[in-house]
């Protein structure tokens, strides 16, 4: 016999763009069964009061490293308040050393230089000077750099002859490992480093599910299995994670692997509403942070113009072979170059096969040529933005981009070229609360309080239609999420906050009270449900 329960006593907003939001909503088997006033109100089989919460549907991270947050939470954090330096962080990698057993490794993440006086990222020879005889293995918080010392460097085999990797960088000076790795030499050092259990990594990634369900959030995509440990040990650890079973939240894959390799493996594309598994992932290049980023131009600090992490030919094959085999891309582009050749993929793709459903993702569309926003938009093109790196990092793109920084991660001229936009995390670079997502988008304030491109803010149902409705549409779920009218799945969040009304301080610390998912509950810690 299905449940029919009435919610009551607040105001339920069926998507961001609701002028009469509803007074009771009643769901069943699931899915929203109706929308309306108190008097009107069907029989029901319990009557749920929200006392005077607003309801909102649930929210969609659209790209987040699940699984990478869970590791970096264990790492030694340098984004803590005792950190603020790179001789403050250096000395507490030194104290942790000594409370370590010998043998282990030190992990530590979270770097980032820009936000310290020195400016400068520790080097094997400043790592060696506070932790002599272990491995020390740092991550910065874009996940495109690691930095190290000697001892890690000898445990990983990594000697000065070590050719540098195609698409990636062994940092020399002199001739000698400087103890830096950018981008497919990162890659390399982080999967070659000693790992823990599977279980362990299970129960890690199955908390930042449940930090996200508390804000409210209904579904999300990790962006990168494979990022962290290699394609196999994830994919395994993700597997265990669904045995577990009671997943608080929808998921949708990227799987950082190109299309032949997905054939040798036997993956294809498939989905069911709550475990999605169709989207392959392409880095076309690195970041503005580590200058990795590719540009048309110059970067205004160092000489160069960052680069494509494979060969155009090679971006150009991936697409069409992921294309025409059904998947969906979703490729990391950054820079203006990076952006254009990524479009130019997908555009040449489309052209050359016909198919139902072809909205690719471009992820970030970081630093866009202005040209790039109507090409993408004829393309269906989903835009998968994340606003809460104004506040982590805009400070800084001034230092590397000059005056030209204010194209950077542009929000609202996206959406007045008709194109989709989805608001994402990508913590552990982003902040993991959607909210403070929603928050930037609106403000586009930086951590000293400047405006960013005052032009590009975005009103708050613009700010949540791209976290709900957007969301949504980048996983493909339009049409039976992201909305609460009559029929859609019953994923919903009933907030501590009205978002249309607080202030912009207190739209940053939202969080849900309820979470409800397919009908059921996935945080709720007040028994309200
Ligand atoms: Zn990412």
């Amino acid at each position: 016999m299905v449940k029919r329960y009435l919610l009551t006593g607040g105001t339920i907003y069926r998507h961001a763009w609701d002028e009469h939001p509803a007074e009771a909503m009643l769901i069943a088997d699931g899915r929203v069964a109706w929308l309306g006033a108190v008097q009107d109100a069907p029989a029901s089989d319990r009557v749920v009061d929200i006392e005077g919460s607003t309801v909102l549907p649930g929210l969609t991270d659209a790209h987040v490293h699940l699984l990478a947050v869970g590791q970096a939470r264990k790492q030694i954090s340098a984004a803590r308040p005792d950190s603020q330096s790179l001789g403050a962080y250096l000395q507490r990698l030194q104290e942790v050393h000594e409370s370590l057993p010998a043998d282990e490794w030190l992990f530590g993440g979270d770097v980032n230089e820009q936000l310290w006086p020195e400016k400068r990222m520790p080097d094997r020879a400043a790592i060696d000077a506070v932790v002599p005889d272990r491995p020390v293995l740092l991550r910065r918080f874009c996940g495109h750099v690691a930095m190290m010392n000697s001892h890690a460097l000898e445990a990983l085999g990594l000697r000065p002859e070590t050719a540098d990797p195609s698409g990636g960088q062994f940092d020399r000076r002199n001739g000698a490992l400087t103890g830096i790795a950018r981008e497919r030499a990162a890659e390399f050092v982080f999967r070659a480093a000693p790992r823990p259990a599977d279980g362990e990594i299970a129960k890690s990634t199955r908390q930042v599910m449940d930090d996200l369900s508390r804000a409210g959030v209904t579904a999300a995509v990790d962006a990168a299995v494979g990022f962290t440990f290699g394609f196999e040990p994830e994919w395994a650890i993700w597997q265990l994670l669904r045995q577990q079973g009671d997943l608080p939240l929808r998921l949708g894959f990227m799987a950082q692997i190109d299309p032949g390799t997905a054939e040798e493996l036997s993956l294809e594309p498939g989905r069911d509403p709550w475990w999605q598994w169709r989207t392959l992932k392409i880095f076309v290049d690195g970041i503005i942070g580590a200058r990795t980023a590719a540009l048309h131009g110059r970067y205004h600090d160092v000489v160069g113009s960052g680069h494509l992490m494979h060969d155009l030919a090679d971006i150009q094959d991936f697409v069409h072979e992921a294309h025409r085999r059904g998947w969906q891309v979703a490729a990391h582009a950054i820079g203006d170059r990076a952006i254009d050749v990524i479009i130019g993929a997908i555009a040449s793709a489309q052209a050359a096969c016909q198919r139902e459903e072809t909205r690719h993702r471009v992820e970030h569309f970081g630093f866009p040529d202005p040209s790039a926003f109507q090409r993408a938009a004829e393309l269906g093109v989903i835009i998968v933005t994340q606003p809460s790196f104004i506040p982590r990092m805009a400070d800084a793109w001034p230092i590397a981009l000059g005056d030209q920084h204010h194209r950077c991660f542009p929000a609202r001229s996206l959406i007045d070229a008709g194109l989709c936009v989805a608001g994402s995390s990508d913590s552990p670079t982003g902040a993991l609360s959607p909210w403070e997502g929603i928050q930037a988008f609106v403000t586009r304030r930086t951590a000293s309080g400047k405006q960013m491109a005052a032009q590009e803010t975005l009103s708050v149902r613009q700010a949540l239609d791209a976290y709900t409705n957007g969301g949504a549409l980048a996983m493909q779920h339009n049409g039976w999420r992201g909305t609460l009218i009559t029929g859609m799945a019953a994923d919903f969040a009933v907030l501590d906050k009205d978002p249309f009304s607080c202030s912009s301080e207190e739209l940053g610390r939202i969080t849900s009270r309820l979470t409800v998912v397919g009908g059921r509950t996935a945080h709720d810690p007040e028994g309200i449900w």
